[in-house]
Order: C-alpha cells, then sequence, then structure tokens
C-alpha cells in the first residue's frame, strides 16, 4: 500500500466497520486438515514466546479464528503459527538470539519479522488481498492476515507473505507498477526492481517487500532444513518465487530459481 498517512488513516476507517461484524460474516474454518497434537508450534512455551513477540490480542483472534483452539489447523491462528515457525526455524543454522541478524534472510527473517510488525491480527478481509500492514507516526501500527491467507495459501507462501509484511512494518512501501513499464500484473504491490523497492516518508531503501519475500523463498529451496520442509515444500517456494519474480517487479529481474535454489536466466 502507498505510504501517505492520508491513505493509511482512511483505511482505518474501512477496518473499523468491518472488523465489527466478523464474527457473523466471515466463515473461519475452510479446511479439514485435523487438529495437530504434538507439533513444536502448538505447545504452551512456544505459543507464550511468539504471542507476545507478534503482540497478538485474544480480541483479534477469538470468535473462530482460533483463540479457542490453537492447534486446530482449520482455524486461521494455528495456520499463522506454523507459518512463523517456518520463519523461525527452517535455517540449517538457527539463530539462538532473538537479536541475532548473521547469515542470511533464511535465518534471521524470523527475528526481522517479529522485531518489525507491531501487531499480528486475523481479520476476514474482503476476500482478495492476503495482508496489509498498516505504519506511521499517528496511526495504529499493525499487519492484518485476511482469509486469504489463512486458506488460500500452503505454509511457504504463508511464511513469505509474513517476511512481505514485515518489510513494510520496516516502513518500506512499494515503488511500482508506474511509468511507462508497470509490472505484468498491474498491481500496487509490484516493487519497481528487484534490488530497489522502497518508497516512502522515513522509509529505507534497497530491497522491498518482493525483493525480501523472493529472496527468503529462494533461501527456503536452497537450504530449508529437512525439519522444516520436504521436497513439495521445495516446489512451493520454487513456483511462489517464479510467479513473483515473472510478474511484481515493474523491470523483469531475469531470472527465476529452481526447487533447490538453482538459477535460471530468463533474459
Ligand atoms: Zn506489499
Amino acid at each position: 500500500m502507498r505510504t501517505t498517512i492520508k491513505a493509511t488513516l482512511a483505511f482505518c476507517l474501512l477496518l473499523g466497520l468491518s472488523s465489527e461484524a466478523r464474527a457473523q460474516t466471515c466463515d473461519t474454518i475452510r479446511n479439514t486438515e485435523p487438529a495437530v497434537q504434538k507439533s513444536f508450534w502448538c505447545t504452551q512455551p512456544w505459543v507464550d514466546f511468539f504471542w507476545d513477540a507478534y503482540d497478538f490480542d485474544k480480541g483479534d483472534w477469538d470468535g473462530g479464528f482460533g483463540w479457542e483452539a490453537p492447534c486446530d489447523l482449520k482455524r486461521p491462528l494455528a495456520r499463522t503459527f506454523q507459518a512463523i515457525q517456518l520463519l523461525s526455524y527452517a535455517s540449517p543454522n538457527q539463530p539462538t538470539k532473538t537479536n541475532d541478524f548473521k547469515g542470511n534472510i533464511l535465518r534471521w527473517g524470523g527475528n526481522y519479522a517479529m522485531r518489525e510488525i507491531d501487531e499480528l491480527d486475523g481479520r476476514c478481509g474482503d476476500g482478495t488481498a492476503r495482508a496489509r500492514t498498516t505504519w506511521g507516526v499517528f496511526v495504529d501500527n499493525r499487519t492484518e492476515l485476511y482469509m486469504p491467507f489463512f486458506f488460500n495459501e500452503n505454509v511457504v507462501e504463508r511464511a513469505g507473505t509474513l517476511i512481505h509484511e514485515a518489510r513494510h512494518a520496516d516502513w518500506c512501501g512499494h515503488n511500482g507498477n508506474d511509468g511507462s513499464n508497470a509490472c505484468p500484473a498491474k498491481s500496487d504491490s509490484c516493487d519497481e526492481k528487484y534490488m530497489d523497492g522502497c518508497s516512502g516518508v522515513g522509509s529505507p531503501s534497497g530491497r522491498g517487500a518482493v525483493g525480501y519475500q523472493v529472496l527468503w523463498l529462494w533461501w527456503y529451496a536452497a537450504e530449508a532444513d529437512a525439519a522444516h520442509s520436504s521436497s513439495t515444500m521445495k516446489d512451493f517456494a520454487r513456483d511462489e518465487a517464479n510467479r513473483i519474480l515473472n510478474t511484481m517487479f515493474d523491470v523483469d529481474p531475469c531470472f527465476n530459481i529452481t526447487s533447490n535454489g538453482g538459477k535460471i536466466i530468463t533474459c
């Protein structure tokens, strides 16, 4: 989303209306995956730690979103926890502290998302957007996750979306889909270039939200450990990265990736 404060304020008002009615209008159970009893991300110490780290609140995750059943993969909360687990632990060389940013994005991506995302809220949304991050001085900084994030994305895509939103929460807005070379997707979620994707007041420079997302997916394909990946999951990472590379940059990055992290020059 564009980073004008005016735009973010207007968006807050709209959300105030839609979120009040979410329990009545939003079908929060959309798949048949069974509850998981012994997975790491639904143990109490894990939930306690990440509940605080991402500033989850009961009021944002009850009413069917999963507060009552945090291990139930039919509900949004468990599907969010699963993505956070992947983002935090898929590196074969996991960080041991939250302020450890050494190495590649697969290693520090979880720490980055925890540091940058102010709070994580579950919402119905409009049925198309996966997530939206609001940032600025005079607004309630937050990242909202919507139904397509929970149920249309696989867990690898969800982790990629979280790192994308974390880059926004670092005050980096999209700078693409403009001028004479608009991106193939013709979407305001496009970035100008793979290495240049930020704009807005107080914005960092360099790789933007889309670039971060691709880079994380690429490193995931290249070296995610066996406990947090499979050949199917690496195929998911490849497909999502290539979809983004082929449609979400104004200037074609001219490469795709393979499911084991190889690079294919495309133009
Ligand atoms: Zn975005």
